[in-house]
């Protein structure tokens, strides 16, 4: 059987087991070196979960560089804080792209640059609206924060590789714990901030629940 039979014929087998004992089925008809070619490549996933991995490899960067960004204007430690569990981020999505040997969009671009125009855009209007002040940067934090949620969720519902969903729900996670202390802060300077991208119900949900111990890769 070539190589790309065997990706096709194992593809479904894979998707529908959902993680646990993909060794199991996979050692009933193959060897174990065909069976990492198989789940360790490109081909095993979707263009649209390669997309996504990509897209997110660069909106953990963003959350980065735009506190980065405004930490150096304002100073706020919360902000710095955050901007380091960002790098955990990125890098762990970046961990995903290596492993399936996707290429990376962000192996070369400099702070503040993106491969995705939609996402250079996002950063130039975040910039322009965290620097007017510390209440409107606090603002873009939780902006992204609620963004970064609503994306996570959408990507995750599109990939059922283990792997994969278990740093999306690590991110989530970190992200969780980011809206909560920028709300924290935003109540501290008397504003309640409104959602722009998820519910308020969703939202409440969030900003009510306890800080979370997230799993290796997030704060
Ligand atoms: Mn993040
Ligand atoms: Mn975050």
């Amino acid at each position: 059987m070539g190589a790309a039979l065997g990706t096709l014929a194992l593809t479904p087998v894979l998707t529908a087991c959902g993680g646990g004992d993909e060794t199991g089925t996979l050692s009933a008809g193959l060897s174990t070196a065909t069976a990492v070619a198989v789940t360790a490549t490109a081909a095993s996933l979707s263009p649209e979960e390669i997309a996504a991995l990509k897209f997110m490899r660069e909106e953990e960067k963003l959350a980065h560089d735009v506190y980065a960004a405004l930490y150096s204007l304002w100073g706020t430690n919360v902000l710095y804080q955050i901007s380091l569990s960002e790098t955990t981020h990125t890098e762990a999505i970046l961990a995903l792209l290596t492993k399936y040997g996707i290429d990376d969009p962000a192996a070369t671009t400099a702070p503040g640059e993106f491969a995705d125009p939609a996402l250079q855009t996002l950063y130039n209007t975040l910039i322009s609206m965290g620097r007017l002040s510390l209440i409107d940067a606090l603002g873009v934090g939780a902006l992204i924060e609620e963004t970064d949620i609503h994306d996570i969720h959408e990507k995750m519902a599109i990939t059922d590789e283990a792997d994969i969903v278990n740093v999306y729900t690590s991110l989530l996670c970190g992200s969780g714990n980011h809206l909560r202390a920028f709300n924290e802060k935003l109540l501290e300077q008397g504003v309640t901030y409104v959602p722009q991208v998820i519910s308020q119900k969703e939202w409440d949900a969030i900003a009510s629940a306890p800080m979370e111990t997230c799993g290796g890769t997030s704060h």
